[in-house]
């Protein structure tokens, strides 16, 4: 299950997700309550420690 990044546009709160691909709403705002937040692409979070790496632009390959 993936995790999505989101961002509250009522108090700028960045809060990660984790999100069904399926359920396409927003969860609101841990800080506010608002549901006024934006779907931020990330396509490495979660994934950190695993080998392929490909989201570490310092790391790379060994
Ligand atoms: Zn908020």
């Amino acid at each position: 299950m993936p995790i999505y990044e989101f961002k509250c546009t009522n108090c700028t709160k960045e809060f990660d997700e984790l999100v069904s691909i399926s359920a396409e709403k927003k969860p609101p705002c841990p800080s506010c309550r608002s549901e006024k937040v934006e779907k931020k692409m990330s396509a490495c979070a979660g994934f950190s420690g695993s080998s392929g790496g490909s989201c570490n632009g310092s790391s790379g390959f060994s």
